[in-house]
């Protein structure tokens, strides 16, 4: 298998670094041969070739089976025309990374604040309230006036449908629960059409329960009682949101695994942002990243039809469980290891064969 990793901003590179650790003696035990190949993107890519996203990347990142992206500094990239594209809009869009799975569930031995539970949130990814990807070309945010904006919206049945449907497929192999998550009854047309299609797709599923929830209410649902949640689907926006909601519930935002799927690429990445708040103190949780590097392990192991893919996969998720529950990790989950440390521990667990499910 041939990886692509972008460390990215803030923390990336440092959470970049232990996933890479991870990596390495996840493919030694399980013989996975992964070949890894780095490049940078975001503020070192800008200051060394003049653009967040060197020409060409895009090639390297297609030849291969999987992409792995540090989160970047979004915020500061403000213009395309100087070479300040966002990474993460860029593959996403270039790459048709339609669905955005992000599971949170909560952890033996680590407190949370709602009791346990274990759900997706799945996010549409290449439309909605997102401006820099929802048109061809141009941007669907304008400044009319300098007092006067417009940010515009775009819901299509094609992506709705094929959210939906990844939505009820992963439902169908977990508890055959789907929650659709929306706000029909102010966006009536847009989020009426993301309803209905959604209910339509999920009547091709016999045997699946479906219930929708408008997305305030959803809030306070999430936080009171979770554990009612199986898949959760949700467009653009509002699945970006719950979604950082529903790791912090679970025990940190820096649980919060995700990946970008479409119909032949994947893309690994935290949910969360680059955090420049501690980047550079060894403090960051990398387990977001390897979680997440574990889903697209897993995901490569399904189409290659290779069970040691998806024996590694559940390895690394159970080595992170008994990395939790053993006070091996970094401090917002209860340990008092430092980012380096907590990789190295995670490599540990894998080479002790010390990595049964709590
Ligand atoms: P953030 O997600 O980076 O941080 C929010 C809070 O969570 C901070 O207190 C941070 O310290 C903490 N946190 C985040 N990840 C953590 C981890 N792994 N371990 C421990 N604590 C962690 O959100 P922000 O500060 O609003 O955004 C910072 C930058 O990241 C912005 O430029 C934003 O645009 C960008 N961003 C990028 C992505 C991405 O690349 N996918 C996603 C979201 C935000």
């Amino acid at each position: 298998m041939r990886l692509v990793v972008l460390p990215g901003d803030g923390i990336g590179p440092e959470i970049a670094a232990a996933t890479i650790a991870v990596l390495r003696a996840t493919s030694a035990r399980f013989q996975l041969a992964i070949q890894i190949e780095q490049h940078p993107v975001g503020h070192e890519s800008l200051r060394r070739f003049g653009t967040t996203v060197q020409p060409g990347l895009l090639e390297i990142v297609r030849s291969a089976d999987g992409l792995i992206l540090g989160p970047t500094a979004t915020f500061d990239f403000k213009d395309e025309n100087s070479g300040e594209i966002n990474p993460s809009k860029f593959f996403r869009k270039n790459l048709d990374l339609f669905a955005n799975i992000r599971p949170a569930r909560t952890y033996p031995g680590l407190h949370n604040r709602t009791g346990a539970f274990d759900l997706v949130v799945v996010r549409e990814n290449t439309e909605g309230f997102y401006a820099d990807r929802n048109m061809e070309q141009g941007n669907s945010e304008m400044l009319v006036t300098t007092d006067v904006v417009v940010s515009l919206r775009r819901i299509t049945r094609h992506c709705c449908e094929r959210i939906a449907r990844a939505a009820c497929q992963l439902a169908m192999r977990r508890r055959k629960h789907l929650t659709i998550v929306h706000k029909a009854n102010v966006l009536k047309i847009g989020d009426g059409m993301f309803l209905d299609v959604c209910r339509q797709t999920s009547a091709g599923f016999p045997g699946l329960a479906v219930d929708d929830i408008l997305v305030d209410a959803m809030m306070a649902h999430v936080v009171r009682n979770p554990d009612r949640f199986d898949v959760i689907v949700s467009t653009n926006m509002f699945g970006d949101i719950l979604s950082d909601l529903t790791a912090e519930l679970s025990g940190s935002l820096g649980l919060g695994g995700s990946l970008n799927l479409g119909a032949g690429h994947a893309m690994a990445q935290a949910a969360h942002g680059s955090a420049p708040d501690i980047a550079g103190s060894d403090v960051a949780n990398p387990f977001s990243l390897i979680l997440s590097m574990a889903l697209l392990l897993a995901w490569h192991g399904e189409r290659a039809g290779s069970a040691r893919f998806e024996l590694a996969a559940r390895a690394i998720e159970h080595a992170v469980e008994n990395a939790i529950r053993s006070g091996r990790a970094t401090k917002d989950v209860g340990g008092n290891l430092g980012t380096a440390a907590t990789g190295e521990a995670i490599v540990q667990i894998l080479a002790a064969n010390d990595n049964g499910p709590a």
